[in-house]
């Protein structure tokens, strides 16, 4: 026998015997053979335990290289399971996964593992880690695996999955389990580890499968390393918009009911109407025309767009009505504004013609994809679509791009990007087939843009199916980038519903139709406000506006009473807190609420007709005459419009 490892650096060693991985690294160096995690055999993960015994390209992993990490935190994973079939003998495992967001792993036992129970899991690990037991790399029959997993309904599917002979296996003490790529050799190095959460997740992500227990955690090399990342994970925490929306009270989801599909609670509610009023009237300032619109439709709609062919996997089955009659749930609100150009015969005099509607849509979204507001399967999208004469297409996009200019600074988002999306070449399938007109409208939106001069990406496969656009991109506390706003043109629809108007010259034409969202969806552009604010809504957008508290509700319930009627009949969202509480512990709650005004009346308030006001944020408590503070807190409300 005799072969050739190829190392990194392109040097050779050849062997005429076989070797195991951490033999290798030590015939390298002493020191990298101490060092050494796992090794990379041919682009794979491998063991140190792993044997070589062919030609091949090798690298070491030692902690300083990124994919160690991937395998302590799987290695951490394994550690879990054992001491947690340890603590309860009847749990089963589901899928694991490591990666450089920590690890998981799903389980399965009847009265669940809980929260409160993690503490002790972490225990029994760290006991496990100090002894430093061996975890031992194998090699076994499937066919054994399959008699010794026979009761085991989830590591049966799994192993049907794997379709060789043997199967690679790592086993801690009598623990056994597969699908790992690499584990340390021994439990020694997981030191710094931590068990974060758990979460109710699909077994294999499929909705109509059983419900597991998703147990979360993630480790490092160094405490440093750890201490950072948990702090960085509590910021998240205490930026997530589905940590604040329920602390806040603002909406819910329950997969029980229907997953991805939202209730908006009464203050939810309330920020989102105070948006919609917002959009709508910025909107018919801007000479749009709001409309209302079935989500139902005929399929053959959806047929006629493209939309059955091209975007059938997000759209909900139809509903076959038994007549013949096919009922779609909309996925896009296109159509149904094609149908509003279509009613009435149109002339080069009424375009730009602007439609807009906030206008409700389903789209059958994966359920692991599945966010809080940010993703769900029903939503209200800030739609409209403009016809255009071709000559118009420049200064109609221009128009657009200011209004979602102006709209942003109302709102202080000032952390975003221009993506110009075109389609991908290669795979053209995706697309409505028209080279001319792809190239002819991909030319015009950069031109446009750059003649605005401003920066932006280019991104190829990432287009509409009928055509390119502009996408403004913003980033969720999260750090993913989503599609907030954007500007799309289309030269297909147009020809396929058959649009035309009546030109300058007396023939008939065809308009160009420009799709645009300004604010994106209600549910995503929500979720955003909740994570940039921090909960803290601007007093314009707050759900409750100014929290009245009594110092005493016998004594001061009728001038708070009175107090929130004159408030109430100018328009402010004012609460009355009369609970049986302490004056303490309501400010206290309204500050956790983080309403902006705080006004607390007692006898001087009450004699001099003065409210005594904290502002969300400070300690500062102002006596002022009630109408100084109607003054305020107009002049408040009235500053977000930079105008
Ligand atoms: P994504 O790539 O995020 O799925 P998309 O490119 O399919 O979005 P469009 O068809 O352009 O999105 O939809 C318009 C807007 O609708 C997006 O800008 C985004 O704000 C919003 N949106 C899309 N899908 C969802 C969803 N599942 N939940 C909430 N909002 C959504
Ligand atoms: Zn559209």
């Amino acid at each position: 026998m005799s072969f050739s490892i190829t190392l990194p650096d392109g040097s050779k060693k050849d062997f005429d015997s076989s070797i195991t991985v951490g033999k290798l690294a030590s015939s390298i160096a002493t020191s990298l053979g101490k060092a050494a995690v796992a090794g990379k055999v041919n682009g794979q993960l491998r063991p140190l335990d792993y044997v070589l015994d062919n030609d091949a390209e090798v690298a070491i992993l030692t902690d300083k290289d990124e994919e160690a990490l991937d395998v302590l935190r799987a290695s951490a994973a394994f550690v879990f399971e054992a001491v947690a079939k340890k603590l309860y003998p009847d749990l089963h495992f589901g899928e694991h996964v490591a990666d450089e967001g920590g690890f998981f792993v799903d389980t399965d036992k009847d009265d669940q593992i809980k929260v409160g129970e993690l503490p002790r899991l972490e225990k029994a690990m760290q006991k496990a880690v100090k002894s430093g037991e061996k975890i031992e790399f194998v090699q076994v029959a499937k066919s054994e695996l399959e008699e010794q997993f026979k009761d085991d309904p989830y590591k049966s599917e799994l192993l049907k999955k794997i379709d060789s002979e043997m199967v690679d296996a790592y086993r801690l003490g009598d623990f056994i389990d597969f699908g790992f790529e690499a584990l340390l050799p021994n439990t020694g190095k997981i030191k710094h580890f931590k068990l974060l959460s758990v979460a109710g997740a699909y077994w294999l992500g499929k909705s109509s499968n059983p419900m597991l227990q998703r147990i979360f955690g993630t480790a490092f090399f160094k405490q440093a390393a750890l201490d950072e990342d948990l702090k960085r994970r509590a910021e998240i925490k205490e930026r997530d918009h589905r940590t604040i929306g329920r602390d806040l009270d603002l909406f819910f989801v329950d997969p029980k009911v229907g997953a991805g599909l939202p209730y908006w609670m009464l203050k939810g509610a309330t920020i989102r109407r105070v948006v919609e009023r917002y959009i709508i009237d910025r909107e018919v300032g801007d000479g749009y025309k709001h409309v209302y619109t079935p989500v139902l439709m005929n399929l053959d709609a959806y047929k006629t767009s493209g939309h059955w062919a091209h975007y059938r996997d997000d759209m909900f089955p139809p509903m076959d009505m038994g007549d013949g009659e096919m009922l779609e749930l909309r996925p896009m609100n296109c159509p149904s504004h094609i149908q509003i150009y279509k009613h009435h015969i149109r002339s080069y005099r009424d375009l730009p013609l602007r439609v807009a509607e906030l206008g409700m849509m389903h789209r059958y979204e994966k359920s692991g994809a599945l966010s809080g507001l940010q993703r769900v399967r029903e939503m209200t999208l800030n739609d409209g679509h403009t016809f255009v004469e071709l000559d118009q297409v420049q200064s109609e996009f221009a128009k657009i791009l200011k209004l979602i200019m102006d709209v942003y600074r109302d709102f202080d988002i000032t952390d975003y990007y221009f993506r110009l999306s075109y389609r991908d070449p290669k795979n053209t399938d995706k697309y409505f087939a028209n080279d001319e007109m792809w190239e002819r409208s991909q030319k015009m939106l950069k031109g446009a843009m750059d003649d605005l001069g401003l920066d932006y990406v280019e991104a190829e496969g990432e287009a509409a199916f009928y055509g390119p656009k502009l996408d403004i991109q913003t980033k969720t506390a999260l750090g993913n980038d989503e599609t907030m706003s954007t500007i799309q043109l289309d030269f297909m629809l147009p020809e396929r519903f058959g649009l035309t108007y009546v030109g300058k010259d007396g023939e008939e034409h065809r308009p160009v139709m420009v799709h645009r969202g300004i604010v994106g969806t209600m549910e995503r552009f929500i979720a955003y406000l909740t994570e940039i604010y921090k909960g803290a809504f601007p007093t314009w957008l707050a759900p409750v506006q100014a929290e009245i508290i009594p110092v005493n509700n016998e004594a001061h319930g009728e001038y708070a009473e009175k107090v929130r009627q004159e408030l109430a009949k100018r328009g402010f969202r004012v609460e009355v807190d009369d609970r049986n509480e302490k004056m303490g512990y309501k400010i206290r709650e309204s500050q956790t609420q983080k309403v902006p005004y705080t006004l607390v009346l007692g006898d001087n308030e009450m004699n001099n007709g003065s409210v005594n006001v904290r502002r969300y944020g400070t300690d500062e408590e102002i006596s002022k005459s009630l109408d100084d503070f109607i003054n305020e807190i107009d002049a408040d409300v009235k500053s977000y419009s930079r105008e």
